[in-house]
């Protein structure tokens, strides 16, 4: 066959390579949550993507929409200008999305990437203020440009920039950072209120709800809350970065939903074109919508392929209750099998929140072996945390049920052949 073999990737793609060292076929074809390698082979999909394929693979509806633009020659590029398919998903996000939230916010499209979302956010909030100090937490990941790597916990991920990055972050515990029963907001709390504790006034407290890179640490709604009342008692903005958290993961549109806040600033990437197409955007409200023309620019804002297939996302699937209610469903038969595997495992425990859950292990070793095990039996699933040592399951949020069993019941399979 014409398949491309392994070893062109082992000869010619740079060792920066990470997902394909645990995957190690050739994928050619993808519907839904099933993938198919070269060999024929199918495997469900518990990764997603990393979160950017919340709807599936080659959603029909996404696709014929995208192959309907493409035979009109509709327009491709058009750097920032009005085009057709960008009006039409500003008007589906305003009506579905923003409206409905009671959110004011504008939609500044970034570049492509997450981390280009969480660059202007940052820039933003700097501008805004007119304060340069950025807090974020331990364990948190934001990108790797070297803004939002300022801003990133992990050591190893700082270390790829080859010299310090520091950025004037202040980085304070997170949500359950100092173990059980210690509310690390009063650490921030002290801090803030403190003249002489030698923190800088800041231009924003930066978030995730729920640390995906970071091993699937989900803040209490009580804790985002305070921390987020500090923020403005402080006359700093709130960013939220929902690049991974976002886009139903955790089962509703925006993680932070049900938790009584709305953040000023909110980052957005991964699963907002529905497609796997690059596409990131920057939600701010009105009043800190500082930046001038091209003081934030990038030629490649706004891809319209992604902005027809973003359309479709949000109309057919945030317009559908039944979508939206099976999301809490599915959580529960994920929460019921990972609870399994728990058990399994002396010491492990469940971690996350709605569809972006896994399980703490305890060793890196152990969670690679376990997630290598389930590969061999047609299940992809990857790990996270500052070790690697949590199994985490990211399937399509339109997963069906029983597909998730299924998929879990590998994961079982394997963990019992490992542990045997
Ligand atoms: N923020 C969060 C919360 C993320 O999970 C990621 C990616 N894993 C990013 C930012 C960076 O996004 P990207 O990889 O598209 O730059």
């Amino acid at each position: 066959s014409n398949t491309p073999k392994p070893s062109i990737f082992k000869r010619r793609e740079s060792d920066a390579r990470s997902y394909c060292r645990g995957f190690d076929t050739t994928f050619v074809k993808a519907t839904g949550s099933e993938m198919t390698d070269a060999n024929g082979d199918t495997y469900i999909d518990f990764l997603a993507g990393c979160s950017s394929l919340n709807y599936g693979h080659n959603d029909p509806d996404m696709k014929a929409a995208l192959v309907e633009h493409i035979t009109r020659d509709g327009m491709t590029h058009g750097l920032d200008m009005h085009t057709d398919a960008k009006g039409d998903f500003l008007r589906a996000f305003e009506q579905h999305i923003l409206k409905p939230r009671g959110m004011d916010h504008k939609v500044m499209f970034t570049g492509p990437t997450g981390a280009n979302a969480v660059e202007a956010a940052m820039k933003m909030a700097r501008k805004a203020t007119g304060r340069t100090n950025i807090i974020s937490f331990t364990n948190g990941f934001h990108g790797v440009t070297m803004g939002a790597l300022s801003a990133t916990g992990n050591g190893y991920h700082r270390g790829g920039a080859g010299l310090p990055v520091g950025g004037h972050v202040t980085r304070m515990p997170f949500d359950g950072y100092m173990g059980e029963g210690c509310d690390t907001s009063k650490f921030l709390e002290a801090m803030l209120g403190d003249a002489s504790s030698g923190m800088d006034a800041p231009a924003a407290i930066l978030f995730e709800t729920v640390q995906g890179e970071g091993g699937l640490n989900a803040a209490s709604a009580e804790w985002v809350k305070k921390v987020c009342d500090l923020a403005h008692e402080h006359g700093a903005l709130v960013i939220v970065d929902d690049v991974q958290a976002g886009c139903g993961r955790t089962g509703t549109f925006f993680s932070f939903e049900e938790m009584g806040i709305t953040p000023d600033i909110i980052t957005m990437a991964k699963s907002l074109s529905g497609y796997g197409l690059p596409m990131a955007l920057t939600l701010v409200r009105p009043q800190h919508d500082v930046f001038g023309p091209a003081e934030h620019n990038g030629t490649f804002r706004g891809n319209n392929h992604a902005f027809v297939t973003a359309q479709v996302a949000i109309e057919k699937f945030w317009s559908d209750s039944a979508f939206q209610d099976s999301l809490a469903t599915k959580a529960l038969v994920l929460t019921t099998g990972l609870q399994e595997l728990a058990d399994k495992i002396d010491g492990a425990y469940l971690k996350g929140r709605g569809l972006m859950q896994g399980v703490d292990v305890g060793s890196g070793a152990l969670a690679g072996e376990i997630c290598a095990r389930a590969f061999q039996k047609g299940l992809v699933i990857e790990t996270s945390g500052p070790n690697d040592e949590v199994v985490k399951v990211l399937a399509p949020l339109t997963t069906p049920e029983e597909t998730f069993r299924k998929g879990l019941s590998i994961l079982l399979d394997a963990a019992d052949e490992v542990l045997e």
